[in-house]
């Protein structure tokens, strides 16, 4: 690995692994790496009171509805915020001197979130503020953390994009990922937070920066079922996409992918209601169903991965990495998963054979670069 100072100094360091844990540094640290490390520094913001007399130490309160946290803190209050419309912070980088640093206060931006906490706890009202603290750190565009080996490099690790809980994160992360190191398997399942469900596109900074203001308040919303973002929208989208708007298509990202996850009658909302009971959708999911059930439905499946294996080798290859029996008549599917050495999944995939050395590996849009990669390193083996 090569460094350089501000002095102009440089010089080179052999080692066997390297962990990118450079914090909201670490996009730019994996892009030295040559590694996809999507995340971006937000503005976090919280205040402390002067000292309030009598006050004694108290559970640390959250309350959702109202983005706020308090703690009492050495007979003070400390109130911070997980807003809804957060600031990302240096679209342009991070300047050079930025450390352990504090940035401008912005006492309007703060202003709703205390208004509502006075009247949550009146005796703010009377409290002073001693000090208004804005400080920068790295969030992720689906607001989990980063780990693993990275997909680019076979020795390159990532433990960054904490996601404002870094400090009660950091034992069990640091844990998974030793042992991770230690024995070149995971330890369980980390797919929520494996760095290879990170598409290549989540690197650009333009996505990042809109995806970020609404991922530092995402830690406080209702984390309803079928929640879908609203910022950094319409990336990807199928050839068949205004086809499907058209019919009254609701969509839904995943992975970029712009997909048609339910179809709105004539006359009705185009949009979610989230509720943790049935949504308004039910009944259109049903009769989509009822319709696939006792006639014909076409399926846009546009989003998922396609992975060409070929070669003499191919059909030893596929026997050797899925559960499956892959030596079928040519244009037969075979659905499997790909295990690993624990018998643990690796993949969930469908592989059709193409002809006698060539099969078309189909896998779920959200994990073709993690299964691919799985394929790759594991090609040596036979
Ligand atoms: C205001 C605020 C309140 C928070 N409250 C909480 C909380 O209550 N609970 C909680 O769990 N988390 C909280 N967090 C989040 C938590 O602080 C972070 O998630 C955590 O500190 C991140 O740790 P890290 O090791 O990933 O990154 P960092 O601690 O940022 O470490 C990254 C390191 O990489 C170094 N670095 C950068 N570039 C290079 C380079 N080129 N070469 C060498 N080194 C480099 C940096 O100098 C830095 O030391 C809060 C954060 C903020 C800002």
């Amino acid at each position: 690995m090569k460094w350089e100072n501000e002095k102009g100094e440089s010089g080179s360091i052999d080692c066997e692994n390297v962990i990118n844990c450079g914090g909201m540094w670490g996009h730019e640290v994996g892009r030295m790496l040559g590694v996809n490390v999507p995340l971006h520094a937000c503005e976090h913001f919280y205040i402390v009171t002067e000292a309030i007399a009598g006050l004694t130490q108290m559970p640390v309160l959250r309350v959702p509805d109202e983005c706020a946290y308090y703690k009492e803190d050495a007979g003070k209050m400390l109130l911070g915020a997980f807003e809804p419309v957060s600031k990302p912070w240096a679209m342009e980088g991070i300047p050079q001197d930025f450390e352990f640093d504090q940035l401008p206060e912005d006492f309007d931006h703060f202003e709703p979130i205390l208004e509502s906490a006075v009247e949550r706890m009146p005796m703010l009202a009377e409290a002073g503020i001693h000090t208004f603290f804005n400080g920068p750190e790295s969030f992720t565009p689906d607001d989990a953390y980063h780990l693993g080996l990275a997909p680019e490099m076979d020795n390159v690790w990532v433990a960054a994009g904490f996601n404002s809980v870094g400090i009660q994160s950091a034992g069990g992360a640091g844990q998974a990922l030793a042992q991770w190191m230690e024995d070149g398997q995971k330890p369980f399942d980390l797919g929520d937070v494996d760095i290879s469900r990170m598409q290549p596109f989540q690197g650009n900074k333009h996505y990042l920066f809109e995806r970020s203001k609404e991922t530092l308040g995402l830690l406080y919303a209702d984390h309803f079922p079928y929640l879908q973002k609203k910022t950094a929208r319409g990336v990807r989208r199928s050839p068949f996409h205004s086809h499907l708007k058209e019919n009254g298509a609701v969509f839904g990202e995943l992975a970029g992918w712009e997909r048609a996850n339910w179809f709105a009658n004539v006359g009705q909302s185009l949009s979610y209601e989230y509720s943790w009971k049935r949504q308004n959708f039910f009944d259109n999911v049903a009769a989509e169903h009822k319709a696939v059930r006792e006639n014909l439905g076409l399926y846009d499946m546009s989003s998922f991965g396609k992975i060409r294996v070929e070669g003499p080798g191919a059909c030893a290859f596929m026997n050797y990495i899925g559960g499956g029996q892959y030596d079928v008549p040519v244009g037969k599917i075979v659905y499997t998963q790909f295990l690993n050495d624990r018998a643990g999944i690796e993949a969930d995939v469908t592989v059709t054979r193409m002809s006698e050395t060539a099969y078309l590996v189909v896998t779920p849009a959200a994990t073709r670069l993690a299964d691919q990669t799985w394929m790759m390193r594991n090609k040596g083996a036979i």
